[in-house]
């Protein structure tokens, strides 16, 4: 099990690791209190809430990214379809997108073509469809 990708951290600098240290001691508090788990604590019990703590990390992150991601959509973007170039639309295209981790809301820049009568969405979808 050695090679599981699971067990692959990042690297992370002292600074960065105590400000993850720190992360680690919130969220731990927020799931078993000031003094940790009580005795009688099953070690499924922490581990279902380390899991739980860890699907919410990696949904903020995700967000995170692609919202950064998607500035860089702010000007015109070629039609998958017939390669004219658009402007985004004014409002971006809400998106509930089901990850491993579960539901991740993103505000993706929505393109329309009106001679193809389509939308287009390049930040997440970049490759012509
Ligand atoms: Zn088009």
């Amino acid at each position: 099990m050695s090679k599981d990708a699971r067990n692959k951290d990042l690297e992370l600098s002292p600074a960065e690791k105590k400000q993850f240290d720190e992360l680690v001691a919130l969220l731990a508090k927020r799931g078993f209190g000031e003094e940790g788990p009580p005795r009688e604590t099953a070690f499924a019990q922490i581990e279902q809430f380390g899991h739980q703590a860890g699907q919410m990390v990696a949904r903020a992150i995700d967000a995170r990214l692609a919202e950064q991601h998607a500035t860089h959509f702010v000007g015109e973007e070629p039609c998958p379809t017939c390669g004219e170039k658009h402007l985004p639309n004014e409002s971006p295209h809400n998106l509930e997108l089901q990850t491993e981790d579960g539901e991740v809301k993103l505000r993706e820049p929505a393109f329309h073509c009106p001679p193809c009568e389509r939308d287009f969405f390049p930040s997440t979808h970049p490759v012509a469809d």
